[in-house]
């Protein structure tokens, strides 16, 4: 089996340097089951091409141990397509492109490159679209031709070998380290014994990509064989790192308010917008709801009988059950709270008819031009009878003094508003009489840190 990985543009030359691999010398080594070889087939000053020759002993291979002789063990397609063994072999031959070092091209290393590579054979069996999901997501262009056993049999399907490239401006670690890890993915047929070792394996390997891939369960199913206790072990440690990578975009946003402990106020004021008024509020619908914050208070309070915490993100949705702890809950707040995944920039029908709607620090984070739609949505279609909005006043910003003039408060705000925007928009919402409230501190100039609307449906009041 082969692996053809292409460097183009004024780098090529520096691919043999990044490899660790001469491109005027054949390496060969021995390695469990066979032999690999490592070659340039060609080496030009746009272009240069490394072969990896992966070469295995069928027979050495059936009389490993706690094999079964079968005709089968003699007679496969392990030798022919990319496999664990090619991975292994990857490992073997790039070890130090591989951990991101490279000792006379160390400002490389972490340079995206015009990268190929090519895997002339490799058996799938649910076929070329698995090789799209699992590549795609991180940046490729993919590009896979399935090959009939023989063409004058189509019904011999399923067997036969996919050839496939993939492209991307990509560092020589990202590449290796994705063929790595989903060639043996791919094959779905691991030539050795899967045991922890596999998890940290997995888990060090995916670092940066494998907790944001849209595929990674399918992922760890297979690169962990299928065994479920390694899966769910792998799945949580690689969860972990994303959660604290989200994490830090939104500490950076509370360290910024620390001083005025911004974000427990706000959550206080919410509430107590919450609890006023007549008839009482007995069902809200906590909009964009995240990890769980504002639920966490909802659910203490006996008086709110029903409580909805909707988010976007499946990720975010997750961790609100986990922080609600609802499995160690009595049923009666198991039945009071629901979490749904939905947007703000849908007419919801499960969102109808609710007492109440919080959109609390939520409004920031969606795109200018669908704010129209947002408040079509919101004060048309779901129509509560209180809106409480919260979100960053934008005038207060220049009291923050580690906030560079001009910056917004978090990496993920698509605008923050003046007092005077916010108080346009809500003029703008039909058939609803706003009131605003500061949160935080207020200075004489600038008022406070952040500023929340109480929408009121006006039939009500
Ligand atoms: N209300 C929470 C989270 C605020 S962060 C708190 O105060 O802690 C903003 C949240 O809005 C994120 O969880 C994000 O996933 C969610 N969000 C972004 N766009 C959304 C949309 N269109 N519909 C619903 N939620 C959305």
């Amino acid at each position: 089996m082969l692996v053809l990985l292409t460097c183009e543009g004024p780098h090529a030359p520096d691919l043999g340097y990044l490899l660790h691999k001469n491109p005027a010398s054949l390496h060969e080594r021995e390695i469990g089951h066979g032999k690999l070889t490592v070659f340039y087939t060609e080496n030009e000053p746009a272009r240069a091409t490394v072969a990896l020759l992966v070469e295995i002993d069928p027979i050495a291979l059936a009389r490993g141990e706690g094999r079964a002789a079968s005709l089968e063990q003699y007679v496969n397609d392990r030798p022919y397509v990319a496999s664990s063994f090619t991975s292994v072999a990857l490992r073997d031959a790039f070890s130090t492109a591989l951990s991101g070092r490279s000792k006379e091209r160390p400002e490389l290393v972490s340079k995206p490159l015009p990268l190929r590579a090519r895997i002339p054979a490799i058996a799938v069996a649910s076929g070329v679209s698995l090789i799209e999901r699992l590549f795609a997501p991180l940046g490729y262009e993919v590009r896979a031709t399935a090959h009939p056993l023989d063409a004058a049999f189509p019904s011999w399907r399923g067997t036969g070998a996919i050839s496939f490239e993939i492209s991307g401006e990509k560092t020589v670690q990202e590449i290796l380290t994705h063929l790595y890890v989903l060639l043996p993915v791919l094959d779905d047929d691991k030539h050795y014994f899967v045991g922890d070792d596999e998890v940290r394996k997995l888990v060090d390997h995916g670092e940066g990509w494998l907790a944001a891939h849209p595929e990674k369960e399918l992922i760890a199913r297979r690169y962990l064989a299928y065994q479920r206790p390694l899966v769910t072990a792998a799945l949580s440690q690689l969860t972990v790192g994303q959660e604290e990578k989200d994490e830090e975009a939104q500490a950076q946003e509370d360290v910024l308010e620390e001083k005025v402990r911004l974000s427990d106020q706000r959550l206080e004021a919410v509430l107590a917008a919450l609890r006023e008024g007549a008839p009482p509020i007995k069902r809200i619908v906590d909009m964009g709801c995240g990890e769980g914050r504002l639920l966490r208070l909802l659910v203490e309070e006996r008086a709110f009988e029903e409580i909805a915490g909707v988010d976007v993100s499946s990720l975010s949705l997750e961790r609100a059950e986990k922080r609600l702890h609802l499995d160690r809950r009595p049923q009666a707040v198991r039945e009071r709270v629901k979490l749904l995944q939905g947007s703000l920039l849908y007419d919801d029908k499960r969102l109808h008819g609710w007492d109440a709607l919080a959109l609390v620090e939520v409004i920031e984070h969606i795109d200018a031009d669908r704010l129209d739609v947002v408040r079509k949505v919101v004060f048309e279609r779901l129509r509560p009878r209180r809106v409480v909005l919260t979100t960053p006043n934008a005038e207060f910003n220049v009291r923050f003094e580690t906030l560079p003039a001009g910056k917004l408060r978090h990496a993920d705000h698509r605008f923050e508003w003046t007092r005077a925007e916010l108080r346009e928009w809500c003029a703008g919402a039909r058939g609803y009489r706003a009131r605003f409230v500061d949160v935080g501190p207020s200075d004489p100039e600038v008022g406070s840190p952040t500023q929340m609307a109480i929408l009121d449906r006006e039939s009500e009041t």
